[in-house]
């Protein structure tokens, strides 16, 4: 068999499936299945938030992915907004050839049920040393707390040099900085009364998808 040659680029779509498959073997990942989301609609493919973060080894792969894609840029900062998506940055930050600093924003309610970002004033230091900072999150459902982390970067003077992310629930969200996510696809999703999987009787999954609280589900 001829060996392939050590600087072939692997092709995109088999790097995606590569991809995909390390974030099924979180559990996190489900596929061919049938939930229903909050909105009352029906799917058939759903990265579970809470679920992806669960097993060190598979979150550190994921850490990898994300890394890998943003190496050739020199980052100073991987700011991310806490807990999963926390876990997520460390192993981003870990792993990036930068060696940057990990730092979260925490989320704050403010007026009218609106969520806001703030950083400590500890971290806010670290932007005099070098402010090139890579944003990791988990999922993307509307881009809201991506946005916010961008005007606060761009508010302490530093520049965003990536947005990683492992699931991206719209391909219709657009930033003004380079985007990766490892799950990239519009998932269809379907009123009860149109759904294919109800038609075939497939059961539903109902340990996923709706039961997420709406502060958490929203990013
Ligand atoms: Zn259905």
């Amino acid at each position: 068999m001829p060996q392939r040659e050590k600087s072939a680029p692997i092709d995109d779509e088999i790097l995606e499936r590569l991809n995909r498959g390390i974030l099924l073997r979180t559990g996190a990942y489900k596929t061919d299945d049938h939930i229903v989301l909050r909105s009352g609609r029906h799917t058939s493919e759903y990265v579970a938030k809470t679920l992806v973060t669960t097993e060190p080894t598979f979150t550190e792969g994921l850490g990898d992915i994300l890394a890998t894609h943003f190496s050739r840029l020199p980052v100073d900062l991987v700011l991310t907004t806490g807990y999963s998506a926390g876990f997520l940055g460390h192993c981003v930050a870990r792993a990036h050839p930068s060696r940057p600093r990990f730092i979260f924003a925490t989320k704050e309610k403010a007026a009218a049920k609106r969520t806001e970002v703030s950083l400590a004033p500890e971290y806010r230091a670290f932007f005099a040393e070098g402010g090139r900072v890579l944003i990791i999150e988990d999922i993307l459902t509307t881009g809201e707390t991506v946005s916010q982390l961008v005007r606060l970067v761009e508010s302490m003077g530093g520049q965003v040099v990536g947005i990683g992310a492992v699931w991206r629930r719209s391909t219709g969200m657009k930033f003004r900085y380079p985007l990766f996510t490892i799950v990239n696809r519009d998932v269809p999703t379907y009123a009860p009364d149109e759904c294919p999987m109800c038609r075939q009787g497939i059961p539903l999954n109902r340990a996923v998808g709706g039961g997420v609280p709406e502060d958490q589900a929203e990013e």
